[in-house]
């Protein structure tokens, strides 16, 4: 790279970095403040910002700026992106042990600048503090988002930064570069320089892309989930039913479904209330979801109407499971809410009853039957009734 010279290098990374600032406080403004991460990151970037701004102006500025606050700058930068890491991630950010770090790194950075200046002494030190950070960043991005495109994306940009940065440290560590200064136009100090500019630009698309990625699947969550219960809306559990049903109809292994209706709820609306009525049915939701497999899922039907999908079960066991939960929700729950009761129908998937509307039909019709029958009890429906409308709601 005869043409770039690295004091060019240092401020094409400043500009790239200011570039992916200003996208960033754009993209943070219009996002949900649950979303960790963001003001980390572009308060990081601000770091790096500043910090290649005065490394590029060296021996214009003192070497107060452009060695120690330019090097605090840039390790404070990365651990601030790192914090947002952790915080996207959900765990604890360490801040004070990072502080701690850095303070100790700029007197170290003093020292090899004041007392005993050598180049290769400080860049030995930022170096290996660099590539701890861009590699325990990857192994966070990969434990949390390594499924996500995104994910993937940014992991292996602090991957591919992190082993620049560990071959740069052996470097200096075995004297194979020789350089004195950050501005002594070596190659493996060009290298470094433009992987930099690079890494400042594709981490802050790959932490946006993550951000993206977050807010689609909260908005994908809350647009298929009820917001009181956690249960799947009625939309997202039809669209479920259907595929399971289309599942069953490759594999030959069929599906139960169980329908809940809790009994005489109006009363325990105008006796305690309608805020406690709410409770009950969290309860309810949350008690059930307890008794049920993995595998199976729970969708808020109605107001205090649940449906269950059971995958790969038979009318037999879609029964025994039905009564456990219809006999364990009679208990009290020792939450100190008032006892209350459930009505369950139960259909399974048949030959001829294959079609959402049929199955939806016939664990309707049971769950009427329970109803008529005292309540607090399980009622199934064996087999396909010609497709009408709920007879129970
Ligand atoms: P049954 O045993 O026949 O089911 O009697 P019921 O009183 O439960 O009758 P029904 O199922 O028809 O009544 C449901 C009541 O649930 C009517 C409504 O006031 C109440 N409800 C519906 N949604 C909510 C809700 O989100 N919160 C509360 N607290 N009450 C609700
Ligand atoms: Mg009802
Ligand atoms: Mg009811």
């Amino acid at each position: 790279m005869p043409e770039l010279d690295p004091r060019s290098l240092i401020f094409v990374a400043s500009l790239l970095g200011l570039l992916g600032l200003i996208i960033l406080l754009i993209l943070r403004s219009s996002f949900p403040p649950n979303i960790g991460g963001l003001i980390h990151w572009s308060r990081g970037l601000s770091g790096m910002v500043i910090a290649s701004t005065l490394f590029g102006l060296t021996g214009y500025i003192p070497v107060l700026f452009s060695v120690i606050v330019g090097n605090t700058m840039l390790v404070g930068g990365l651990m601030s992106f790192y914090v947002g890491f952790r915080q996207f991630s959900g765990m604890p950010t360490q801040a004070r042990l990072l502080v701690v770090v850095l303070a100790l790194l700029t007197g170290y950075v003093a020292w090899f600048t004041y007392v005993d200046d050598r180049y290769s002494a400080r860049a030995l030190l930022v170096t290996f503090t660099n590539t701890v950070l861009f590699f325990d960043c990857m192994r966070l991005i990969y434990k949390t988002s390594g499924t996500t495109l995104a994910g993937r994306f940014t992991g292996m940009v602090f991957a591919t930064i992190g082993t620049i940065s560990a071959a740069r440290m052996l470097m200096l560590l075995f004297h194979l570069d020789q350089s004195s200064d950050l501005l002594e136009p070596s190659t493996s100090q060009k290298v470094y320089l433009a992987s930099m500019a690079f890494a400042v630009l594709a981490i802050t698309l790959g932490a946006m892309m993550m951000a993206n990625e977050r807010l689609r699947i909260m908005l994908e969550f809350i647009a298929s989930h009820d917001p009181l219960t956690g249960a799947f809306g009625r939309g997202a559990f039809i669209e479920l039913l259907a595929k399971e049903l289309a599942r069953a109809q490759r594999t030959g292994r069929r599906p139960a479904v169980l329908m809940f209706d809790l009994d005489n709820f109006k009363s325990i609306n105008d006796r305690f209330g309608h805020a406690v009525g709410d409770r009950v049915i969290v309860d309810f939701a949350m008690r059930t979801r307890e008794m049920l497999r993995s595998p199976d899922s729970l969708g808020r039907y109605g107001g205090e109407e649940f449906i269950a999908l059971l995958p790969e079960t038979t009318l037999a066991e879609a029964k025994a499971v039905a009564e456990r939960i219809c006999s364990r929700i009679a208990i009290a729950s020792p939450t100190g809410l008032p006892p209350y009761t459930v009505s369950v129908g139960v259909a399974a998937a048949c030959r001829n009853c294959m079609e959402v509307d049929i199955l939806l039909s016939m664990a309707d019709q049971a769950l009427y039957r329970a109803k008529g029958n005292g309540r607090s009890r399980v009622e199934v429906t064996e087999s396909a009734v010609p497709a009408n409308m709920r007879l129970f709601s």
